[in-house]
């Protein structure tokens, strides 16, 4: 008797599609507002360390040094705040699902300088060298001066006595 009651859903639901998807054979399109996960264009970070800053729950570390941009996503809310202080635009909500892998929850990415930026640093560099080099020369050139002149490198620096009453 319960067969005959239950007959009729069984044949509709043998002639009717699968309500799951075959995924990962089909992509799956997740629905509007859906926030997913953070993800960064590493390449285009210049390590500034605003997205650490404004972070609320404090879930990302900037490594200036390294070049290091890492997040704990067990911290991160999905608010999207960091996105919209980045100068470069690099971090975005990511809708889907992480990819499943050790990396899951600690996520590290490190930004590989290219050949143009190694050129543009090492001249930054070799200015900074000369700044400080010149700078060096020129206080070295007054204390000369000074010792020539016969008083103390710094004395012409300091204000005249007060003459006595
Ligand atoms: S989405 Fe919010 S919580 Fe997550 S890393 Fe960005 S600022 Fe932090
Ligand atoms: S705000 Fe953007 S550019 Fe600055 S450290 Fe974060 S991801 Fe990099």
């Amino acid at each position: 008797m319960g067969i005959m009651k239950f007959a009729p859903t069984m044949l509709k639901q043998l002639f009717e599609k699968p309500v799951t998807k075959n995924y990962p054979a089909e992509p799956i399109n997740y629905p509007e507002g859906s926030r997913g996960h953070i993800d960064i264009d590493i390449q285009q970070c210049i390590s500034c360390g605003m997205c650490m800053r404004v972070c609320p729950p404090g879930a990302i570390t900037v490594d200036r040094k390294t070049r290091t941009w890492t997040i704990n996503r067990f911290d991160c809310v999905q608010c999207g705040y960091c996105t919209t202080v980045c100068p470069k635009k690099c971090l975005y909500l990511n809708p889907g699902y992480q990819t499943p892998g050790p990396e899951k929850y600690i996520y590290s990415q490190t930004h590989v300088l290219t050949e143009a930026e190694k050129q543009h640093e090492a001249e930054m560099e070799a200015k900074k060298q000369a700044a400080i080099k010149a700078a060096m020369a020129k206080k070295a050139a007054a204390a000369a001066a000074a010792k020539k002149d016969g008083a103390a490198p710094d004395a012409a620096a300091k204000p005249a006595d007060k003459p006595q009453a």
